[in-house]
């Protein structure tokens, strides 16, 4: 089963791959994760992608491209599940083409859809205590007293600057942007399915399991 994830940051991605990773012996190809770990191994594939990240340019589609080809050459699981990958049509079509030469298929394109501005507020208000690191959100889950962590009594808190408003919704239109494109495209083949990303964890995982089974 291989299947494309794409989702905002904050959708809670990375839970559901990981529960398809452990259910379904399939593995996540993150492309962030890909780069890195073909840097590290010194491959000549690596060397490559290094002096173009040392240069400061993109990574062409091209490179990326070899990468997965050289992950899926590699790839001991029962499918896999892209992520970060692909962002336009042209990264599609070679993505396509990719797979139609490795005698793969594409099974299914998930997208997590998610309400932005609940989204926003779900990520905005989270804030946890500086010294335990236990978490708390401003709407529901607040210190039972106002300022003290429930945990370890401090009264310092933390908020992480990823989770400000404007970067939140900055990060949002990027996704937004990018995504656009290629969503015709796989609605088109007839792969792209849609789930409710707002929904709690157990309940995206259901959907996502119907959309498996056939749905
Ligand atoms: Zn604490």
């Amino acid at each position: 089963m291989n299947i494309i994830l794409l989702g905002p940051p904050g959708a809670g991605k990375g839970t559901q791959a990981k529960r398809l990773e452990d259910k379904h012996g399939l593995v996540q190809l993150s492309t962030g994760d890909m780069l890195r770990a073909e840097r590290a191994s010194g491959s000549e594939l690596g060397r490559k992608v290094q002096a173009v990240m040392d240069a400061g340019q993109l990574v062409s589609d091209d490179l990326i491209i070899d990468l997965i080809a050289h992950r899926l050459d590699g790839l001991r699981a029962k499918g896999f599940i892209l992520d970060g990958f692909p962002r336009t049509v042209p990264q599609a079509e070679a993505l396509d083409r990719l797979l139609h030469d490795k005698g793969l298929k594409l099974d299914r394109v998930i997208e997590m859809a998610v309400d932005e501005g609940a989204l926003i507020d779900r990520i905005a208000g989270r804030f946890s205590c500086a010294k335990c690191g236990a978490s708390y959100h401003d709407r529901n889950h607040r210190p039972k007293a106002e300022g003290v962590c429930d945990v370890c009594g401090s009264k310092d808190f933390v908020r992480r600057a990823d989770d400000k408003p404007e970067t939140v919704k900055a990060r949002l239109e990027a996704y937004r942007a990018q995504t656009a494109p290629i969503l015709p495209y796989y609605r088109k083949m007839a792969v792209l399915r849609s789930v409710d990303g707002m929904a709690d964890i157990d309940e995206v995982g259901r959907q996502i399991e119907a959309v498996l089974k056939g749905g």
